[in-house]
């Protein structure tokens, strides 16, 4: 007897809705054209291109340029049609596209770095071309006149680079680990200070002007929200990837950030729920600039920390009170083998295996993985504790670089695959 089959309900997720697949080398950057239908990419095959919906629902280039070198970065203006391509050279060329997408014109080129162009961003409220290198050089031009303005000497070369219109910061995330803060002025700049906070290179930036948040991926898996807007120095460690983090988006009206990594993973994390800070980020004190230019004490952001734990350090277990294997004192005293010293990510108390059997997720901490508690904090974490603040979902390629378009709520991912897929992005981020 043939039975029913029960629908099941539609798991929510990223819904694929197209792949371009054309291209001989990894596209480095690749935007969704707001309202459009369209898609502009540049790649690694010194190749930029066009590439419009047509009514077969295929993606086909209305533009299709060859350059002379590869292409490494490049920043579309939607409003200007402004497409500036940084490339392997260290030159930035600059494109104006045409109404209909299907026309591209040479405007300018800027000789910008000795080498390979990391970030390009156009901010047209100032008419200015930020760019960063492989030299080592942060440098802005006025897109106007195409002189350069100024340049500042970064500490290590840059992946990740932001900028707040309103009080003229840039955020500079380096491959040191870094963020670095900077007040531009017309043709010069001074340093606000400087996040500390990754353990591996700044592999992405998302500034969100309105929540006036930071958040800092790296290839140490983790994002770090810096939350500037609180002016408490608040800031929050998100743990949900297993690989590089590759990319963020934040869709500020759903309060949502979009992040990617090199495994291909894509989570959407609920930023609307209050997490704890985790940790202390470095704790020194410092007199820096404050952002709205005011010179005051201030605690840095990696200075406060809350509720939540710092590492202790302890000799001897902090619940059983056997001793580490280091306190050959105590050891001997009373003829115990030393133990290994972990540490429980909740209380932060230094505790010996024994007392830290037990494996939970901490979301409201930013642990959307298990991590190593105290048998006593164990028993504290309710199941609605352990309720997940994010989803996570697989693009099925080694993300490269990504891109959130919020009005037809869509997302592209580039991958190593030399593939570009679309994604609807409703059924997730709503
Ligand atoms: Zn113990
Ligand atoms: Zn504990």
């Amino acid at each position: 007897m043939a039975s029913d089959i029960q629908p099941q309900p539609q798991a929510r997720k990223p819904c694929l809705l197209s792949k371009i697949e054309a291209f001989q080398e990894v596209v480095s950057t690749a935007v969704i054209i707001p309202k459009e239908d369209g898609v502009i990419s540049v790649s690694e095959d010194r190749t930029i291109r066009v590439w419009l919906k047509r009514d077969s629902g295929q993606y086909w280039p209305s533009v299709y340029h060859t350059m002379p070198s590869s292409c490494s970065c490049m920043s579309f203006n939607p409003e200007t049609r402004r497409l500036s391509v940084g490339m392997d050279t260290g030159t930035i060329c600059e494109f104006v596209l045409a109404e209909d997408y299907n026309k591209m014109t040479p405007a300018r080129t800027y000789q910008a770095h000795q080498s390979r162009v990391t970030v390009v961003l156009f901010v047209l409220e100032m008419e200015w071309l930020l760019s960063t290198s492989q030299d080592k050089n942060f440098t802005w031009h006025c897109s106007e006149s195409g002189q350069q303005l100024g340049t500042y000497r970064t500490s290590a070369w840059v992946s990740g680079l932001q900028f707040d219109v309103e009080t003229r910061h840039a955020f500079v995330g380096d491959q040191s680990g870094q963020v670095t803060i900077l007040k531009l002025e017309q043709d010069s700049c001074s340093l606000v200070t400087t996040f500390k906070g990754h353990t591996g290179n700044v592999t992405a930036l998302c500034w969100d002007p309105v929540q006036r948040v930071l958040f800092s991926g790296s290839s140490d898996h983790s994002i770090i929200m810096w939350d500037i807007g609180g002016r408490k120095g608040t800031a929050i460690e998100l743990q949900g990837h297993n690989d590089k983090v590759q990319g963020l988006c934040y869709a500020s009206h759903t309060r949502q950030l979009i992040s990617c990594s090199a495994d291909g993973g894509i989570v959407i994390w609920n930023m609307d729920v209050t997490r704890q800070e985790v940790r202390d980020m470095d704790g020194t004190r410092q007199e820096v600039r404050d952002m709205d230019g005011t010179r005051q004490e201030v605690r840095d952001m990696d200075g406060t920390r809350q509720e939540t734990p710092e590492w202790l350090d302890s000799d001897s277990c902090q619940k059983c009170e056997q001793p580490f294997f280091w306190n050959f004192k105590q050891m001997w005293d009373s003829k115990k083998i030393g133990l290994r010293q972990h540490h429980c990510r909740k209380c932060g108390q230094a505790v010996c295996g024994k007392c830290s059997s037990k494996r939970s997720t901490i979301p409201l901490m930013g642990f959307e993985f298990e991590v190593r508690v105290c048998d006593s904090c164990y028993e504290s974490i309710s199941d609605e504790d352990r309720a997940p603040t994010a989803t996570f979902h697989d693009s099925k390629h080694s993300i490269v670089h990504m891109h959130y378009e919020p009005t037809a709520g869509n997302l592209l991912t580039s991958g190593t695959d030399k593939v570009i897929k679309l994604w609807d992005m409703t059924p997730v981020v709503s």
